[in-house]
């Protein structure tokens, strides 16, 4: 496995994986890697004849008062885990390699971005989309993989790569979970042993709205008053949002119908933590 920090050598590397006709995968990811992320590496390296992990805590998604700064950043171990599962090269590049001088130039998708998360993150989306351009065009891949646990990232990504024609597939892979159901994620680290324990409410809020909606209820305002009946359960959450929405447009919905996105957000004591499912209500 190789390893770059510059633009220049990570191009390098992929114009000759190219010459070789070799597809090209790519996994954007910001370290601390955990099992979600090794799922999408396996799944690019099942696609793809030479897989890209890139590997950038990206300053320009995080707001003032956010953790950027306390982000885990264990270089070595995600290292050992690209090249444990089958990774072909890692793109670790510096703040300053992405970001060389004052940033000018933006990407912003427009009302994708605007409900759910972007209401609690406000410039959050444009610093993902910004910075998936930048990477889209620094590695040129074929395919890139992102987990569902993002959602609204994935729908994001997704309408500005349509938008803006860029020459890629997105892969989505589904949300891989602890045992008890929560979502994997870096942040969960933060979370202290009592919080560890409370934050499976969030999947379990989730599991009774899809239940309903699976048994044909499509009333929302009956469905997130039963997700909120159960969030109730850990008074140390802080909900930012208990959403039905369309899994596309990520429109509120009132009624329940189509590929149905239920989705959580909430704070236990300094952690955000996000989780969804998606329902196809017409398959039932
Ligand atoms: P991050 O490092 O948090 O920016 O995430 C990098 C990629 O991994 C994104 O596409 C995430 O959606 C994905 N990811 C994070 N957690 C999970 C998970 N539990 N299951 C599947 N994918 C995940």
């Amino acid at each position: 496995m190789q390893i770059a920090a510059t633009i220049t050598e990570i191009r390098a590397l992929v114009s000759q994986a190219r010459k070789a006709g070799r597809t090209v995968g790519f996994v954007p990811t910001m370290g601390a890697l955990h099992a979600g992320h090794v799922a999408l590496i396996q799944a690019a390296v099942e696609q793809c004849d030479f897989v890209v992990v890139s590997l950038f805590v990206n300053p320009t998604q995080f707001g003032p008062g956010e953790d950027f700064e306390k982000y885990p950043r264990p270089l070595d171990q995600d290292l050992a885990l690209c090249r444990a599962h089958g990774a072909d090269a890692v793109f670790a590049p510096g703040r300053t390699e992405m970001y060389p001088r004052q940033n000018l130039t933006w990407v912003s998708v427009e009302k994708v971005s605007e409900p759910l998360c972007g209401r609690f993150r406000p410039g959050h989306f444009r610093g993902v989309a910004t910075v998936c351009t930048k990477l889209f065009s620094i590695v040129g891949p074929d395919l890139a993989f992102f987990g569902q646990k993002d959602a609204q990232q994935v729908a994001v990504i997704q309408r500005m790569v349509a938008d803006l024609n860029l020459p890629l597939e997105i892969v989505v892979c589904p949300t891989v979970r602890e045992p008890d159901g929560l979502a994997l994620s870096s942040r969960n680290q933060y979370l202290s042993p009592q919080e560890r324990k409370e934050a499976t409410v969030i999947y379990r809020a989730l599991c009774r709205a899809a239940g309903l909606i699976r048994a044909g209820e499509t009333d929302v305002a009956k469905i997130t008053e039963q997700m909120h009946e159960v969030l109730r359960q850990v008074p140390a959450l802080r909900i930012e949002y208990a959403s039905v929405a369309d899994a596309e447009s990520l429109a509120e919905l009132r009624q329940a119908r189509g590929r149905v996105l239920v989705a959580v957000a909430g704070r236990l004591g300094s952690t955000r933590l996000i989780d969804n499912v998606v329902v196809d209500v017409g398959a039932h």
